[in-house]
């Protein structure tokens, strides 16, 4: 194999690993979107519970204080019947009927109380749903990591040995500095020629760089560096 088309070979294998390997690390991070959503939905359904509750109890407070309420005024109509001076009637009625309407306001905030308790309640069934949902999301976007991560991890343990194979068309005295390339920019390690230009940094080769390109010899862009070779025709 000619030494451009050995290395555009390199240069494939190194793209298809690195798509390989972006895909395997892609799914892990998909599922924590999903269980940050879930985690978020869990949170809101929580919140209805607790509000929920803690309306119920202001309405039960409420309940309870008209009762004790109630009881006052019936025992201040006891008293009324039992007045023996006009005076003392007078403040009775009085009383009782600041009373009655300190009752009237009270049963009023029950009633409000206890709508906004059926509100919460239908506010935690939808919360629920949504916990569901988020659920069965993060059970579906697992599933379909761990499906596909096994064809992804195979295919990764056979790109690796076929880029080390690949990697033979290099001669020995450039090994290392390839290397440095590899660990630099990764696949991106080489770079294709086209119309004399490093498709890279776009900078044109010397006329000498050409030559050299042309008769087989490795050549390293001068100025970005990589690992040049032409496309096949
Ligand atoms: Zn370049």
């Amino acid at each position: 194999m000619a030494v451009s088309n050995g290395l555009q070979f390199l240069h494939e294998l190194h793209l298809k690993l690195k798509a390989v390997e972006e895909e395997l690390e892609t799914g892990p991070r998909l599922i924590k979107a999903r269980e940050n959503v879930l985690a978020k939905r869990q949170a809101e359904f929580d919140q209805a519970k607790a509000k929920h509750t803690d309306q119920r109890k202001l309405a039960d407070q409420k309940s309870l204080q008209l009762k004790t309420n109630e009881a006052k005024l019936a025992d201040l109509n006891t008293k009324l019947n039992m007045a023996s001076t006009n005076r003392e009637f007078d403040i009775l009625k009085g009383q009782i009927a600041a009373d009655k309407m300190a009752n009237s306001v009270l049963e009023d905030e029950i009633l409000d109380c206890m709508e906004q308790v059926d509100k919460l309640k239908n506010k935690i069934t939808e919360a629920e749903k949504l916990v569901a949902d988020a659920k069965d999301d993060v059970r579906k976007i697992t599933e379909q990591v761990a499906s596909a991560r096994s064809g992804l991890k195979e295919r990764s343990e056979k790109l690796h040995p076929a880029v080390a194979e690949a990697e033979t068309v290099i001669p020995t005295d450039y090994i290392a500095t390839y290397r440095r390339l590899v660990q630099a920019h990764g696949a991106e390690a080489l770079s294709v020629v086209e119309n004399n230009v490093c498709t890279s940094c776009n900078v044109s080769l010397s006329p000498q760089q050409g030559v050299e390109l042309r008769s087989g010899k490795l050549i390293f862009c001068i100025s970005c560096g990589r690992l040049m070779y032409s496309a096949a025709k």
